[in-house]
């Protein structure tokens, strides 16, 4: 496994791996890996003869009030991690390196960053979406994988794929989690123990509602009466739970045909956790 810093360097690997017409994939973390992103190399590995994980914590996906300084960093470990998996490339560029001085392009997605994150978390999207596009030009795979953890996130990267005619299959894995079943994330491990304890009221909450929709419940009730139980468990707050289009993530507030998710983010603590269902 190459654990490569420097574009120059990441291309010369590339294009030594990429003979007979190999398949690349990509898998783009944050890093503080955990058995979620592992499922994700695991399906990158099905998928394609070559795997590129990159780990890069994108400043540009960060708001000014968020925990961008905080967020864990801990690259050594998450290598230990890759090794056994049979990665072939760690791509860990600095901030400097995927931005050098001078840098002075943005890229914005419309549609589907409307709202839920894109509304509590303005310039988000932006962010995830330069960096993406970045990731896809410098590692120029044929498939990436993403989790259906960050939903939104999916739709955002599946609508610009499609509206710049970027040459990639987007592949989204179902969400990892735990025995109780709370999403795995790197953001779980701010948690206290007992706030661990109460933030499986998220996923029980989204099970419910998404129960009671699909049996024809109204959906503003089932909404009330889950973001009650949210608050009732400990969390502070509720940024949205909503129901939305599956791909387009419009609001959707009468189910129809089309495929639905049921969508939330909610704070416990310090913690913003989010997650989500399929209706
Ligand atoms: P992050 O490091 O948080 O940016 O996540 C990197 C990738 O891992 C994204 O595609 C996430 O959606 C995915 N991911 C994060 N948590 C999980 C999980 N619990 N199950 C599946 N995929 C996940």
């Amino acid at each position: 496994m190459q654990i490569i810093n420097q574009l120059a360097n990441l291309r010369t690997a590339i294009a030594a791996l990429r003979t007979n017409q190999r398949r690349v994939a990509l898998v783009p973390t944050m890093g503080a890996l955990h058995e979620g992103h592992l499922k994700l190399v695991r399906e990158a590995k099905a998928r394609a003869d070559v795997v590129v994980v990159s780990i890069f914590v994108n400043p540009t996906q960060f708001g000014p009030n968020e925990d961008l300084a905080a967020y864990p960093r801990t690259l050594e470990a998450d290598c230990e991690k890759l090794a056994p998996l049979d990665v072939d490339i760690v791509w860990s560029p600095s901030v400097g390196e995927m931005y050098p001085e001078g840098f002075a392009t943005k890229v914005h997605v419309e549609g589907p960053s409307a709202g839920f994150c894109g509304g509590a978390r303005p310039g988000h999207f932006d962010g995830v979406a330069l960096v993406v596009t970045k990731l896809f030009n410098q590692v120029g795979a044929d498939v990436a994988c993403f989790g259906e953890k960050d939903f939104q996130q999916l739709a955002v990267i599946r609508q610009f794929v499609r509206d710049l005619g970027i040459n990639i299959e987007i592949v989204g894995v179902p969400t990892m989690r735990d025995a109780d079943g709370l999403a795995l994330s790197s953001r779980n491990a701010y948690l206290s123990a007992e706030h661990r304890q109460a933030a499986v009221a998220l996923p029980n909450a989204l099970k419910a509602a998404a129960k009671a929709i699909s049996e024809g419940e109204d959906v503003a009730a089932a909404t009330t009466r889950a973001t009650d139980a949210i608050l009732a468990a400990g969390f502070s707050s509720i940024d949205y739970f909503a129901l939305a289009d599956a791909v387009t993530l419009a609001p959707v507030s009468e189910p129809g045909v089309r495929p639905l998710r049921l969508l939330a983010a909610a704070r416990i603590g310090k913690t913003r956790l989010i997650d989500n269902i399929a209706v």
